[in-house]
């Protein structure tokens, strides 16, 4: 319409090679300054129909590709993005509000290195064989791929989860509809953009853009996609687990954490209070594998609760696109006042604010008064019953809490629904082992954060997911295994 000064980004479907205009469209906001900078696609039943056609289509020309010829297309699109990679972060930043410095060393790099680790990875897998000869018999595994695979992923680190499904899926020869989150979608878009240079042969790719309850409800329903790929909140999970229920699908669940970080007297402080800060505010907290549970040993909780929150107040606000900024915008409005309504909640239980949100004051760039910001906010003197201890908050809100004995902390650790990441700090490398065998958590990161090999299992247990991604795990996901028995 007229209203609006300055062009808008439109975005298109990618289906079957092309980009296709959709009948209606949804506004995307700019969390840095609250503006409406882009049209995302409306999809429905239609759009989704239309690519799983593709899809469909180009799956016995895709499949029948070696795991060689395949990976060389993903090295290829691996080398493209990388070349663009500079665009691709600004892009991710501007979109999410992420800051530059964020999507410039972690999202973009990661979605480049996701498609040269299935590039790479696809070309080493064996199956099994055994031998029965009594019976004069060879047994041995096949696996193929399965078909059409549906993909939906949040907005939190868009391009890096959306490939981390998109290159297993089509490394071991699926054909894939992706559905990335209606608040995230512009690099989805602008790599659609590079398929065709870098060789993926039309509908192998297709993407198709809207909401959840309307594009990605589709996709869940639609009868010729037999697995769908997912990563997202619990609450979502459960609803993709009803409506895919009739047809039996073979779901991949990646949901929420409320991640723990338990702290031992003997920690090294040095190493543990900026690695912590990191694990609770980076990329504004918004991370499924973000601590908000700090668990501290009583003969260091007051050095530790001081200089933990001493450095948080170090941490610079501002527009993401500022290289010195720490911590950006948080993806909407909505959010933000989701995030803030936590801290007072645990304000009104009694728990005390020492830092950060209603504490201290936020100081925003003219250009950035109507985004939405949050200050890496500390809580401390709350219960473990408090919503803030037991609900996934998805912001920069950590709370910090004092613990006596190895054997308590692990019952509060594991006191929640959720069982994704946990962290550990101590130098005692048995007390290590101990406490890490106990903890009902996908992920045990010991003295250290977010340090992981694609090789090795990625998931949770509880209310976290079902299901795991890696090397092998993507592989057996997204391939089916038929036992073969040959008697001579
Ligand atoms: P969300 O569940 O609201 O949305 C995720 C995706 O699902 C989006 O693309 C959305 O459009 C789609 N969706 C929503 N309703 C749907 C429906 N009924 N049918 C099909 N698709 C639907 O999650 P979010 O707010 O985008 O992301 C934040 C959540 O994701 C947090 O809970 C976070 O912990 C979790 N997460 C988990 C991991 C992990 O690996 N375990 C990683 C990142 C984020």
């Amino acid at each position: 319409t007229m209203a609006h000064s300055k062009a808008l980004l439109v975005l298109e479907n990618f289906i079957g090679g092309k980009f296709v205009p959709c009948s209606s469209y949804i506004d995307s906001y700019n969390p840095s300054t609250g503006e409406v900078y882009c049209r995302v696609p409306d999809s429905g039943k239609e759009e989704v129909e239309a690519a799983v056609k593709a899809a469909k289509y180009a799956f016995p020309i895709w499949s029948s590709k070696s795991p060689l010829e395949r990976s060389q297309i993903l090295n290829k699109l691996a080398d493209l993005i990388e070349h663009d990679l500079e665009a691709f972060a600004q892009a991710e930043s501007k979109d999410q509000g992420k800051t530059i410095t964020f999507s410039r060393t972690v999202d973009i790099p990661r979605a480049v290195y996701n498609f040269r680790f299935f590039a790479s990875s696809i070309l080493h897998h064996t199956t099994e064989c055994t031998e029965m000869a009594t019976m004069g018999c060879v047994h041995y595994t096949s696996r193929t791929p399965v078909g059409v695979a549906g993909l939906i992923s949040p907005w939190n680190l868009p391009l890096y989860l959306l490939t981390w499904k998109i290159a297993p899926a089509i490394a071991c020869g699926n054909t894939v509809v992706a559905k990335p989150s209606e608040m995230t979608s512009v690099t989805a878009w602008m790599m659609c953009k590079l398929l065709e240079k870098a060789g993926v042969p039309h509908g192998v790719v297709n993407v198709v853009f809207g909401t959840g309850t309307k594009a990605g409800e589709a996709l869940v329903c639609h009868p010729d996609v037999p697995l769908i790929s997912f990563t997202g909140s619990t609450l979502t999970a459960q609803r993709i687990t009803e409506k895919s229920a009739p047809h039996c699908k073979r779901l991949s669940l990646e949901l929420g954490g409320k991640n723990p970080a338990i702290i031992f007297d003997d920690a090294d402080l040095s190493q543990c209070i900026p690695t912590t800060l990191r694990s609770s505010f980076a990329n504004q907290g918004e991370i499924c594998l973000c601590t908000s549970r700090i668990f501290v040993q009583k003969g260091i909780y007051n050095e530790f609760l001081k200089r933990f929150v001493a450095e948080a107040k170090k941490w610079k606000i501002g527009n993401p696109s500022d290289p010195t900024v720490d911590v950006g915008a948080l993806i909407s409005k909505e959010h933000l006042e989701k995030v803030r309504s936590y801290v007072k909640k645990a304000q009104a239980e009694g728990a005390r604010v020492l830092c950060g949100e209603g504490v201290d004051s936020l100081a925003l760039p003219t250009g950035n008064l109507k985004g939405y910001f949050m200050l890496p906010t500390v809580i401390t003197e709350v219960k473990d019953e408090s919503c803030c201890m037991q609900e996934e908050i998805f912001g920069p809100v950590t709370c910090v809490v004092p613990f006596d004995t190895e054997e308590e902390v692990i019952e509060r650790a594991n006191s929640v629904k959720y069982g994704l990441a946990a962290t550990v700090w101590s130098s005692n490398v048995g007390r290590v082992h101990r406490v890490a065998q106990r903890l009902q958590s996908g992920l045990v990161w010991t003295n250290c954060w977010l340090v992981r090999d694609l090789n090795l299992p990625f998931g949770g247990m509880k209310a976290s997911g079902i299901g795991r991604e890696g090397a092998k795990d993507s592989y057996e996901f997204f391939t089916e295994v038929k036992t073969i028995t040959i008697k001579h």
